[in-house]
């Protein structure tokens, strides 16, 4: 809530979103009437299975995946993405290279350091400063020793989507295996694994009103991949640990709204996202948006605030019940530039002064009414406090 109490708006759906009503009402069953263990033998425990095979269904249909059981459950986007890069190197000693994006969310991109301790030389590819992949850049540090190429469908602090066709084209062209990190994309632009063959995905719920702690990996048929944990045998041995039933169910169910959302929906919040950053750079001076205007995921927008600190905006816009995020993580104790944005080209102080608003089919008019009213003084203000800016 704001201090004076009146409103909250959550203009974070890129860090999590609310869980679905359906998807909650759909998942209660599995916690106290339906809690076998899904390998268990007897027939109790098919009433925990079939709904988590309907589940893998669902999430397979959300991804036009051609067979279910491509779809590997897991416990997070962050898994889904270790799982794949560690499960395509072991699965090919011999090759040692790992190619990925500057833009990568910290998932895949802080397995640099750990890859390199291995011995795997790791490629970072640029982007420009609209934050798109350079393919023909792809193209050149391609090599007989690269075991996997991994390049994010949409980026988590921008919206920016990525040439995947193409990057498929042209590292299936060296026999090259492709991962995506699809968390940002899944459930908000239309994801086809068959028009674009990817060979791997990850995916994560709570970026699409499923809970917390529930992903995926797509692994289509034939690829070579060992298992990143190791235990029983769930998941036809790709995945050990008891499946998370509930949540697995609830990740189904979300897929299908998400579906849903896909057709009109999405129009919607596309308009309420321009209409958002429209005003934002009509009101207030010295903004600008960062990232392809069109190649982006509908409900995200980057706004860089010049001579002002993004922290700083963002506790006074909690002030205000405004919930958003800055470009920035905060790494012990010192205020590092997010990566994303540096790669773009932003200096040190644009990063700084970004924040990302994110919305959902959860956001109304009223709510994009009230931030508009809100931050263009909220600004303003702690421009006074700049001894830099111009006024
Ligand atoms: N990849 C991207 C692009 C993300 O935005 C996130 C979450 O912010 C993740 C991976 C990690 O997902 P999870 O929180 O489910 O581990």
């Amino acid at each position: 809530m704001s201090k004076r109490g009146e409103m909250r708006v959550y203009a974070d759906n890129n860090a999590t979103t609310r869980v679905a009503d359906e998807v909650m009402a759909a998942m209660l069953p599995f916690f106290t009437e339906k809690y076998a263990n899904p390998s268990s033998m007897y027939a109790f425990a098919l009433e925990a299975k079939r709904p988590m095979e309907e589940a893998r269904e669902q999430v397979a249909g959300l991804i036009n995946a051609a067979h279910a059981d491509e779809i590997i459950f897991t416990s997070c986007g962050t898994e889904s993405d270790n799982a794949a890069i560690f499960g395509v190197l072991e699965a090919q000693p011999r090759k040692r290279h790992v190619i990925m994006s500057a833009v990568e969310h910290p998932a895949v991109y802080n397995l640099t350091e750990t890859l390199r301790r291995h011995g795997v030389r790791v490629t970072h590819l640029s982007v420009n400063g609209e934050g798109l992949v350079d393919v023909e850049e792809l193209r050149h540090v391609l090599s007989d020793d690269t075991a996997l190429v991994s390049v994010m469908w949409a980026n988590n602090e921008t919206g920016v989507l990525s040439p995947m066709e193409e990057i498929c084209g042209v590292a299936h062209e060296r026999g090259v295996i492709v991962h995506t990190d699809a968390v940002q994309a899944v459930g908000k632009v239309p994801v086809d694994v068959q028009k674009v063959p990817v060979d791997l995905l990850s995916l994560s719920g709570h970026k699409f009103h499923a809970p917390k702690g529930v992903g995926a990996l797509y692994v289509k048929r034939g690829t070579r991949l060992r298992p990143f944990f190791v235990g029983g045998h769930q998941e036809h041995g790709r995945r050990a640990g008891t499946e998370n039933v509930p949540s697995i169910v609830g990740l189904g169910k979300a897929a299908e709204l998400a579906q849903k959302f896909l057709g009109d929906e999405v129009t919607r919040v596309r308009g309420l996202r321009d209409r958002f950053e429209r005003e934002i750079l009509a009101r207030v001076p010295y903004t600008r948006v960062n990232g392809h205007r069109t190649l982006r995921t509908p409900n995200t927008t980057s706004i860089s605030f010049a001579y002002v600190e993004g922290e700083a905006i963002l506790l006074s816009l909690s002030d205000e019940g405004i919930c958003a995020s800055s470009g920035s993580a905060c790494t012990s104790g010192s205020l590092e530039p997010s990566h994303v944005l540096r790669a773009m080209g932003l200096s040190h102080a644009e990063a700084h002064g970004t924040v990302r608003f994110s919305f959902s089919r959860y956001t109304t008019d009223a709510e994009i009414d009230y931030m508009l009213e809100r931050i263009p003084p909220v600004i303003a203000r702690l421009r006074e406090l700049s001894p830099f800016y111009p006024g």
